[in-house]
């Protein structure tokens, strides 16, 4: 095998769960979003066929592959107008995080839902006084101990979080005050989204997509001592559990774009074969021909910087996968906005359509250069970090 292709295994997957997401398609994820219905059937069907937990150990009902797998499922699932973020939050940052840190027990009790999709887990970083700066996070968790027992009080609050309403519970990220010198650190807890001062609100939300946002209130929630990943003992291990998130949810944020990507231009190219105006397809214009093979070379070159990061992560070389990672983000987030931008230019005035569904794409593609990281922090990152220059903030 070259090292520049996909191995034979991984080309297969993505063979089948296109098939698989071709029998759902895009009218289904459409015609869902607008009836303000979910995707939940295509999601457990994923879950079933053993694609959605594909990196998930398989000793906890995964599947045993890595993050190039779940980000190849991703891929091919929007590349079939069926982007679901729920997979870059579930599997890839969740699974991946309590895969590596969790206690035996946590495993045993979270893995096996995240995998199959019966227990779909959020993941909560963002605050609306934070922002971007999640340093200035103030969601603390304090141990307490009183009439319930030992264990946890969360208060807090959290904004643009994906898919509260589809969750069971939501990976969190708190602080707490470290016993030795007062200082607050990061420390991730699972909540049940059932749990006493839990709250959640939908934002209103100009994306086409059953997958919807949250603000989340946590007022004294009650959680057990081992809510915390790692186990209570493990107070230290937050800022590394985080770090350990931030690759995967990159590759997979890149994985969605560039599926989204594949699929606008698809549409696009099937159009201008077939609409003729001046006596000839639309497509034999160079107008129209240039820009859609330049979003063809621009969606190559975002997929194979994707998989040089997955490679590196699924070979442990975290270190070295933080640059090509935020590479392949800020690259198929380009990708996607202009590729979904041509496309609605290819159809005309069809590409403003409902029925064409086209202009529907915009809101997604657009998103993907401000989350979960947005172009600006990568570019931060690529300056400082490759180019050496001083930190800008
Ligand atoms: C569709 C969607 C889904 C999301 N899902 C989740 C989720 O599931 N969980 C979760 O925790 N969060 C989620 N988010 C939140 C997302 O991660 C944040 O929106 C993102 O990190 C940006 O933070 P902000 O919105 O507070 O923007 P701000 O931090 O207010 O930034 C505003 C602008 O200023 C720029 N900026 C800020 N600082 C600098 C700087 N130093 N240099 C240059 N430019 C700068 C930013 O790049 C941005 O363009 C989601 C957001 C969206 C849109």
């Amino acid at each position: 095998m070259s090292s520049f292709t996909e191995s034979e295994e991984r080309q297969t997957l993505r063979r089948e769960v296109a098939k698989l997401a071709s029998t759902y398609g895009r009218e289904y994820f459409t015609r869902q979003a607008r009836a303000g219905e979910k995707t939940t059937d295509l999601w457990l069907a994923i879950g079933k066929a053993g694609y959605l937990g594909v990196n998930i150990p398989e000793e906890y009902g995964g599947g045993g592959g890595g993050i190039g797998d779940v980000a190849a499922v991703c891929e091919e699932l929007a590349a079939q107008g069926c982007p679901l973020l729920m997979m870059v939050v579930s599997p890839a940052i969740c699974g991946t995080v309590i895969a590596r840190f969790g206690t035996e027990e946590q495993k045993q009790r979270w893995l096996p839902g995240i995998a199959d999709g019966t227990a779909t887990m959020a993941f909560a970083i963002t605050e609306p006084d934070a922002g971007t700066n999640t340093h200035n996070i103030t969601t603390t968790a304090r141990r307490v101990s009183d009439e319930h027992g030992d264990g946890w009080s969360l208060s807090g609050r959290k904004i643009y979080i994906s898919g509260v309403d589809e969750a069971d519970s939501v990976l969190v990220v708190a602080r707490t005050e470290d016993a030795r010198s007062g200082r607050l650190k990061p420390c991730l807890f699972v909540v049940p989204t059932g749990a006493d001062g839990f709250e959640h609100t939908a934002i209103a939300m100009e994306i086409v997509s059953p997958e919807q946002q949250f603000s989340v209130f946590l007022d004294d929630v009650r959680l057990p001592l081992d809510a915390i990943v790692g186990g209570p003992e493990n107070t230290d291990a937050g800022l590394v559990q985080l770090f350990a998130g931030l690759n995967p949810e990159r590759i997979m944020a890149a994985s969605f774009s560039t599926g989204l990507a594949r699929y606008a231009l698809d549409k696009a190219v099937a159009y201008v074969k077939q609409r003729e105006v001046f006596g000839a397809p639309i497509g034999s214009h160079q107008g129209l021909a240039h820009p859609l093979a330049q979003s063809k070379i621009e969606i190559e070159l975002a997929r194979l910087m994707t998989q040089k990061a997955a490679a590196l992560v699924d070979a442990g070389d975290d270190a070295g996968a933080g640059e090509a990672a935020n590479m392949a983000k800020y690259a198929a987030a380009e990708a996607a906005c202009d590729a979904v931008d041509r496309a609605v230019q290819a159809h005309g005035g069809n590409g403003i359509t409902q029925e064409y569904g086209v202009a529907g794409l915009l809101v997604a593609a657009r998103a993907g250069r401000i989350a979960p990281v947005s172009r600006e922090m990568i570019l931060n990152f690529v300056g400082m970090h490759s180019l050496g220059l001083p930190k800008s903030y």
